[in-house]
């Protein structure tokens, strides 16, 4: 099976996996939604760390970036 909320209203699905790629409309609001084959996979506790290394390394990066703060002479 396969979650998937409705990109406009919210609107939970549950869906059998043959929807994978698949495009469904919204019983809700009509809005057509794509089901992203992605959401299958299931992320392990190695992904997530790896994941929150990165997000660390961003965010330093940004860190090193920020100009230094000038004052008007
Ligand atoms: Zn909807």
């Amino acid at each position: 099976m396969i979650k998937f909320d409705c990109s406009k209203c919210g609107h939970s699905y549950r869906v059998s996996d043959q929807y994978a790629g698949k495009r469904v409309r919204c019983r809700e609001c009509g809005t057509i939604n794509r089901i992203s084959a992605a959401t299958q996979k299931k992320i392990g506790a190695g992904d997530s760390v790896a994941a929150f290394n990165n997000l660390l390394r961003e965010l330093s990066k940004y860190e090193q970036q920020a100009p230094a703060i000038e004052a008007d002479a």
